[in-house]
């Protein structure tokens, strides 16, 4: 066949694959030198995570570069501490790769670091808990992806509640199945009902295998309580779905409680709990968390780990096992300041009224309602960054649900906080004022 008639024949099928695919393939032909007859291409599995779209991020890199080009900016878009590592946690690590413990490690997670995981979910759960029930993996972003491979097949749909953390729905596409939002409304403090979860399975025209929630929750700061949860638990029972609960948060809780999904009756036989070190531990870079399961879904996920990372490196585990050693009280020290900063921010929003918080109930983020100011939350969060050097995340990164709110990360010192706020309010006091001196549109 003549080179251009497989190129008329290549582009005929992508465009019947629709606009995405042409898109992606116009990108890959870009980047190489010999055009389309000689790219590779690399999976729909892959490329269909971001679907080729913003992957919400966008305002972060804009941050980071003006960063890199050496302009002041007042960085509050990661959640990522402002302290590093506890130094006696480094000491683990540095003893434990200095004592040779440089080699493979115990896939499921090393036998100490299991049983103390194993541990620790049952004091505060209450739910007896085995170390064969626990999967030590490389972070709670790994452990969300395992979880969806393991619940869903190819084409199942998978559920997660809108406002969400950037990567869900990336994530359950990676898995292969359909990523199914269910919004949680504003007026509801964003806690989701299970009559909207139900309108949700009941719309999709195939199997549905599971529900992911996350409490303390990643944007919002809506830590979900008993009622919420109990109805969501039964729902999950009576529609036989896996509940996949990111509990990455659950040491920092401002008001109401922290309740594991999986202590409710009935749940720990249907839950997946994802946990970690990155944000109770300020141990965001060793990239080590756990999925706490049913034994049998456990022992299937060891298989999974056997065959995409092999196990975490074992000096890590150490270094996270002396970190949990370390006990509650260490948790509490690492959680003080933003609880501090969450109650300069409720201090300085009871002084204005044209900014409104979401409750912030848990979480490292104030997620504020900016509506007022007449823009969305890409609009405001632009406008801060250009004209007052301070980035916040949008909240269309994170869902419908979130638009017309800035997430704002409580992660720079109390003083840099108080000011980046003030800053924030200042603007959109501002962008309110212009907006009620002017006229009212007419309409026809
Ligand atoms: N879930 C939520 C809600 C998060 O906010 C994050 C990180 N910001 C993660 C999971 C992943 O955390 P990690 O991989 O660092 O454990």
């Amino acid at each position: 066949m003549q080179p251009m008639m497989l190129l008329v024949l290549v582009m005929a099928c992508d465009l019947a694959a629709g606009p995405r695919r042409v898109q992606r393939l116009g990108r890959l032909t870009a980047l190489h030198p010999h055009g389309l007859l000689g790219a590779m291409t690399v999976s729909h599995r892959i490329t269909h995570i971001t679907g080729g779209g913003s992957d919400g991020w966008d305002l972060f890199r804009k941050a980071r570069r003006m960063i890199a080009q050496g302009r002041p900016v007042i960085e509050l878009t990661i959640g990522e501490h402002d302290i590093r590592t506890d130094p006696r946690i480094l000491d683990a690590m540095d003893a434990a790769a200095r004592g040779g413990h440089t080699g493979y490690a115990a896939v499921p997670g090393i036998p100490d670091l299991r049983a103390e995981i194993a541990a620790r979910v049952t004091v505060q759960s209450g739910i007896e808990t085995t170390p064969e029930e626990v999967l030590v993996v490389p972070g709670g972003q790994a452990g969300l992806f395992m979880a969806h491979h393991a619940t869903c097949d190819v084409g199942d749909g998978a559920l997660y509640i809108d406002p969400y953390y950037a990567t869900y729905p990336g994530t359950i596409r990676g898995a292969g199945a359909v990523a199914l939002p269910v919004e949680a409304r504003a007026r509801d403090g964003f806690v989701p009902r299970a009559a909207d979860i139900e309108a949700a399975i009941a719309g999709f025209d195939g199997r549905m295998r599971s529900l992911l929630l996350n409490t303390p929750n990643n944007p919002t700061g809506a830590v979900y309580g008993r009622e919420a949860l109990d109805e969501i638990a039964e729902l999950c029972t009576r529609r036989d779905l896996w509940l996949i609960s990111d509990e990455v948060y659950e040491g920092q809780v401002w008001e109401g409680e922290h309740i594991s999904p999986r202590a409710l009756p009935g749940m720990a036989e249907r839950t997946l709990v994802v946990g970690s070190m990155s944000k109770g531990h300020a141990m965001t870079g060793s990239r080590v968390g756990w999925i706490v399961g049913p034994g049998e879904a456990i022992a299937a996920l060891e298989d999974l780990a056997t065959h995409m990372t092999y196990g975490i490196p074992g000096f890590i585990q150490d270094a996270a096992l002396e970190a949990l050693r370390m006990g509650v009280g260490f948790e509490t020290e690492v959680a003080a300041p933003f609880r501090r900063r969450r109650d300069i921010a409720a201090r300085l929003l009871a002084a204005q009224q044209v900014v409104h918080a979401v409750p912030m109930q848990g979480a490292m983020y104030a997620f504020l309602d900016i509506r007022a100011t007449g823009l969305d939350g890409e609009g405001f969060a632009d406008r801060l960054l250009k004209e007052r050097g301070i980035a916040v995340m949008p909240g269309e990164s994170f869902g419908r649900a979130a638009a017309g709110h800035v997430r704002v990360a409580l992660t720079v010192d109390d003083a840099r906080l108080e000011h980046a706020l003030g800053e924030l309010l200042a603007l959109a006091a501002q962008l309110a004022r212009k907006r009620g001196s002017e006229p009212t549109p007419r309409t026809a």
